[in-house]
Order: C-alpha cells, then sequence, then structure tokens
C-alpha cells in the first residue's frame, strides 16, 4: 500500500532497539535507541559508548544505573562531560551521581525515548542493586546488572542467600518471553556448573549447544529469555529434585533443606567450581 504525501503519516512512536556495547574482558553495556536518542545502561566505560554513540548518530539522552561497581558506572563522569543528561540509579547504593533515585515500585519515562521502565529492588549482589522492566508485549525488556546472567547469578558481595533468591524470585516471575540483558557474558563458565548438577537436562544440552556455537564465532548469548533461564538456570531450579540431590551427593547440602539453603548451597559452591 502507498501513503499519498498529502496525507500525514500516522502518529507512531519510533520503534525502540538495543545496541550491545562489549567493553573490559566480558561486560555488555547497553545503548536503548530509536536511531536518534539513546539512553545507556551501566556505562562501565564512557569511550566505547562515546565510539558507539558517534557511528550509529545517536545523542545520548539519559544514563542508568542498575548498581555501584566500578564496572557498570566508571564512564558517567566522562559521558556527563560530553553531555548533561538525567543519571538515573538506585536510592540506596551509594552513587553520587544519580539526579533520579529509584527503587522498588517507581516507574520512569526514560528522558528523550518513548520507553517507560519499572524498577525492581533486586539486593543481593549490592544492598541497593535495581533492575529495569519494560512491560511492552512482544518488546517485553529486563536490564539487570549482575543480578541474572545467562545460567547464573552474581555473586553475593554484600546481600544474604535469602536476599538474592528473593530477587531472583522476582525477575522468574516476569512474562518468559522477556528478553534479559544481563551485564556480563559469563554464560559458557555457567553452563559448564549447570551441566554438572543436571546432566540429564535436555533444554540444557540444546542451550550449551547453541551458546557454544555463538561464542566460537564471538557472539553474544546475551539476551536471553526468562523461560530458558528457568529451564536451564540451577539459581532458578533450586526445587529441583536432580539438582537437590547433585548437591546433596556432592556433600554440600543437606537432605530436606529449603530452597534459600539450596541456593546458598549453589552460590558457594559456584564460587570455587
Ligand atoms: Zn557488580
Amino acid at each position: 500500500m502507498t501513503q499519498s504525501p498529502t496525507q500525514p503519516f500516522p502518529k507512531q512512536a519510533a520503534k525502540l532497539a538495543v545496541l550491545t556495547v562489549p567493553a573490559f574482558k566480558d561486560n555488555y553495556l547497553w545503548l536503548i535507541h530509536d536511531s536518534v536518542h539513546a539512553a545507556v545502561v551501566d556505562p562501565g566505560d564512557g569511550q566505547p559508548i562515546l565510539d558507539a554513540l558517534r557511528e550509529n548518530g545517536l545523542t545520548l539522552t539519559a544514563i542508568l544505573l542498575t548498581h555501584h561497581h566500578a564496572d557498570h558506572i566508571g564512564g558517567v563522569p566522562l559521558l556527563l562531560e560530553h553531555t548533561q543528561v538525567p543519571v538515573y540509579g538506585p536510592r540506596n547504593d551509594g552513587i553520587a551521581a544519580v539526579t533520579h533515585p529509584l527503587g522498588e515500585g517507581d516507574r520512569i519515562e526514560v528522558a528523550g525515548l518513548d520507553l517507560a521502565l519499572s524498577v525492581l529492588d533486586v539486593p543481593g549482589h549490592t544492598l541497593g542493586h535495581i533492575a529495569y522492566v519494560r512491560e511492552t508485549p512482544g518488546a517485553n525488556w529486563l536490564f539487570c546488572g549482575d543480578t541474572l546472567f545467562g545460567a547464573g547469578c552474581g555473586r553475593l558481595f554484600e546481600g544474604t542467600p535469602a536476599q538474592m533468591a528473593g530477587s531472583l524470585g522476582k525477575l522468574a516471575a516476569l512474562p518468559d518471553d522477556t528478553l534479559v540483558y544481563c551485564a556480563h557474558e559469563y554464560t559458557l563458565s555457567n553452563l559448564r556448573f549447570a551441566e554438572a548438577l543436571e546432566p540429564g537436562n535436555k533444554a540444557l544440552q540444546l542451550r550449551i549447544e547453541a551458546d557454544s556455537r555463538a561464542r566460537g564465532t564471538h557472539l553474544p548469548t546475551i539476551p536471553s529469555t526468562i523461560a530458558a533461564e528457568k529451564a536451564t538456570n540451577p539459581f532458578l531450579r533450586t526445587t529441583e529434585p536432580v539438582i537437590v540431590d547433585s548437591l546433596v551427593a556432592a556433600g554440600r547440602l543437606a537432605r530436606g533443606a529449603d530452597p534459600v539453603a539450596t541456593f546458598a548451597a549453589l552460590r558457594e559452591w559456584k564460587n570455587v567450581f
């Protein structure tokens, strides 16, 4: 169908997309954009973001932060030197640069973009860690920093196992088709741990094949989906009898332990796996 030039174009929000910007050894910085404006999530390094903005003809309009670690906020000063934009971030994670402090239940309209995000508190990796959720049918997105990873989860630097298990439970309750934009490429290492726990999990085997192929050609395994994580990520599968059996057999869990104890045992084992 052609459109007459005299007819106004239907008013329609520009489609949003997410650009992957690798940084450091295994970080992913995310640029959410509409082909003109862009918001960056967790700019641990500023220069790769400035380069990506220039290469793609984008103007930065917002910075979104999930937690206070340097590899997530280190690029903020350089970006703010170039352009003064709002800095959204956790209310309780000690980040001085945050201009828009956020916590559980907050909803934001991201400056410069037709993008609404809601905020979840996800303590565990740090105490003030937040996640951003876009609830748009067909384009559900999660930006979860270092909380949920491909087939794994963040280390407990500040929080308790109960806090992290609760945070992961919130993320697992998001729609199955939610794309999981986490901040690190740790998937293959996490999958090796998952396989040791659940060698008979067919979905896990298929994921190992697919993600190994992807990394073999240097493609990211991220974003994954909430459905894939629920099917293969041991940290979301603490009630699976096979996983409990593996922990018990390894002498890392007492029979009859609750899911939080199972989670804690998984996390401790992974730390030394
Ligand atoms: Zn971190």
